[in-house]
């Protein structure tokens, strides 16, 4: 064990030493840890995760996960429904490649144990998401992300050279000579530093929803993996694609998962109307009409934004937590909600006190997934030599400016199996690293974090930064944005950064589950994401799928200009840079995005409809 002192007393950091450091056990850490662990028995792995393995985000996911089963499906379909739901901001390379090995991921998982819910003949149930041309969504019920997560948590109890660090908070990795050969981390049980010694980092850290108020994610995704990265140099892209979804509860933002309109559920506004056949998702059909292929099957960014345009309108109904639409599913009858979706059922009656078989449930768009993320090419490697990314905090090119409902689930188990593939080729061509200069760098940081317990009060609090954060990235950075709304976020998050370095933490009591320690970390992290956001939102001044700019000159997609991805790298004045990186495209020519039928108002909305105000309905 080696040790450092400063003036709260001596800091304890016990070195280990592994091959493999993953860092998060949701679902992209898991597969990448049992895909290493299979590659390379005599290797060692550490799968560190700050909270234990079962808690990770993608236990939340309801839906499913999409892979290419049904009779009538082709990949390229999947391939197709990608690239216009990602409106031509995919990387088609990775999209082909995605789309190939989705369904042996699928299979491999019922093969573990997955329970996916089957038809009365045996095979898979399939269900629609969004943006699909046929069914491709394999679900447990509306448990996925549950059965999912516990299949591979499951797994990976049976591989000995898995070592976990279950409530280990990951502060930052440490180099060598440049070369990031180490992770500290900060056990939560004991307060202890451990720096955890390796030859390749896989980050499989999660998204950052929680940089925006109203939000399906868990408290925890916050963005760490992809702030870490970033501010050892390594770029984000695409941060300023943010995708709301149209249906979680208010208030609480849990979500009322695309399934329930899988199943047939319709949207409606407060007079009964099923609104979204005036922005062009096609035609109304009759209730839970199987012909309903569009409508309330749109993809994700469509329908956000006709809700906005709706509450524009003074068609939506206005409640204490703000603005609702209602999702009705009252005719699907209490069997089948039942048996498809009996999670969001049980929410509903908790969170709104409905009872989804005699009455609609109210909903609204709130903030459920990040596009952007750590950049990596298609083999999940970043420009740093030995450290690798996958699921949500990674960004391959896969969705482009708009994520396809269920490829995410999906994606954590192709690129985290690839992800574990690649950190053990690495390994065998990587030497042992310097442990003595790692020890070294590790402690002084460990050092500088304690540091902050010194900070003398100021009056800032985290809680206060946190609140005002989320708060402005909803006014200003949300469905719509535009210049000013954006110069001015830029502006506030400047100096949020500023009061957060002030922040003085009360709980001086040690380290031992000193949450308020942790939370002024993640806190930091959600910080640099959400500036990295709103660079690129301006940066990119176009409209292409989550991304709607409302100021005149942007309403439009501008592919002359714009089909590029942003890359933004830090810079020495602390703000980001943005960069323009081409898209690969193989097979798909840029086109339009229809969905059964014409869009009448193509999602955009002219600058004089915009009011500043109109965002924060919450009263
Ligand atoms: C409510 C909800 C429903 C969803 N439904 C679907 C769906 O039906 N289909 C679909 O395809 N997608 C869905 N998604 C999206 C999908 O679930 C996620 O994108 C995916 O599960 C992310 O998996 P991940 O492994 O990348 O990250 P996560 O599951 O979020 O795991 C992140 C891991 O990183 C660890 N970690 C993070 N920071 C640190 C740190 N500083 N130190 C140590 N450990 C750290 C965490 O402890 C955790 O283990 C849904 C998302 C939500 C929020």
């Amino acid at each position: 064990m080696a040790h450092g002192t400063r003036s709260r007393g001596r800091i304890e950091l016990e070195v280990i030493e592994t091959d493999i450091a993953i860092i998060g056990a949701g679902g992209a850490g898991l597969r990448a840890a049992i895909a290493a662990a299979q590659k390379a028995p005599q290797m060692k792995i550490a799968l560190i995760s700050k909270v234990y393995p079962m808690r990770s985000h993608t236990v939340a996911a309801e839906g499913g996960a999409a892979g290419v089963v049904a009779s009538g499906d082709t990949l390229d379909n999947h391939f197709e429904d990608t690239v216009a739901g990602g409106d031509w901001l995919c990387d088609q390379d990775v999209v082909e490649d995605f789309v190939a090995h989705a369904t042996q991921e699928l299979i491999w998982l019922e093969n573990m144990g997955c329970p996916w819910s089957r038809q009365a003949s045996g095979e898979v149930s399939v269900r629609k998401f969004g943006g699909m041309k046929v069914p491709r969504t394999w679900f447990a019920a509306d448990k996925s992300g549950f059965h999912i997560l516990h299949t591979l948590y499951e797994t990976s109890t049976q591989f000995d050279n898995i070592v976990r660090y279950d409530e280990h908070f990951v502060v930052d990795l440490v180099e060598d000579n440049s070369a990031i050969r180490g992770v500290l981390t900060y056990d939560l049980h004991n307060g202890h530093y451990r720096l955890i010694v390796c030859k390749a980092v896989v980050l499989c850290t999660g998204g950052a929803a929680q940089a925006y108020r109203d939000t399906t994610n868990a408290t925890i995704v916050t963005g760490d993996g992809m702030s870490i990265a970033y501010r050892h140099g390594i770029g984000l892209s695409d941060m300023e694609f943010v995708q709301y979804h149209p249906t979680g509860l208010p208030g609480c933002g849990l979500l009322i998962t695309e399934a329930a309109r899988g199943e047939g559920g319709i949207l409606v506004n407060k007079d009964g109307y099923r609104y979204l056949q005036d922005y062009g998702l096609g035609p109304e059909t009759p209730l839970g009409h199987p012909e309903n292929k569009t409508m309330e099957l749109g993809p994700r960014d469509r329908l956000s934004q006709a809700f906005w345009h709706e509450a524009k309108k003074g068609r939506t109904a206005k409640t204490a937590l703000g603005d609702v639409v209602y999702l009705d599913l009252r005719h699907l009858g209490r069997a089948k909600l039942d048996e498809r979706l009996p999670q969001i059922c049980e929410l509903a009656r908790s969170y709104v006190g409905v009872e989804p078989a005699v009455a609609p449930i109210p909903v609204r768009p709130v903030v459920h997934y990040t596009m952007g993320g750590i950049r990596t090419d298609i083999d999940t490697a970043t420009s740093h030599c030995g450290v690798f990314a996958a699921g949500e905090c990674a960004c391959n090119g896969l969705h482009g400016a708009n994520r396809l409902g269920s490829n995410s689930l999906t994606e954590t188990l192709v690129y985290g199996h690839r992800a574990g593939d690649m950190a053990v080729e690495f390994c065998r061509q990587t030497q042992a690293p310097n442990r003595s200069a790692l020890t070294k760098a590790a402690l002084s940081r460990a050092d500088a974090l304690m540091a902050q317990f010194d900070v003398a009060d100021q009056g800032q609090s985290c809680a206060q930064i946190r609140r005002e954060l989320g708060t402005l990235m909803e006014q200003h950075a949300g469905i719509y944005r535009h210049e000013t709304g954006l110069s001015q976020a830029v502006r506030e998050i400047a100096d949020l950064k500023s009061r957060y370095k002030a922040v003085d933490l009360k709980d001086k009591s040690g380290r031992v589950f000193n949450f308020e320690l942790m939370h002024w970390c993640e806190l930091g992290f959600t910080l640099d994401v959400a500036e990295c956001m709103v660079h690129a939102a301006l940066w990119r001044k176009e409209s292409r799928g989550s991304h709607q700019r409302i100021d005149a000159e942007c309403t439009q997609r501008d592919d002359d200009n714009f089909l590029c991805h942003s890359f933004a790298t830090p810079t020495p004045n602390g703000a980001p840079q943005i960069a323009s990186q081409p898209v690969r495209i193989t097979k798909s020519a840029p086109g339009r995005r229809v969905y059964g039928g014409e869009m009448h108002t193509n999602g955009k909305v002219q600058t004089e409809d915009y009011d500043e105000e109109h965002d924060d309905e919450r009263q």
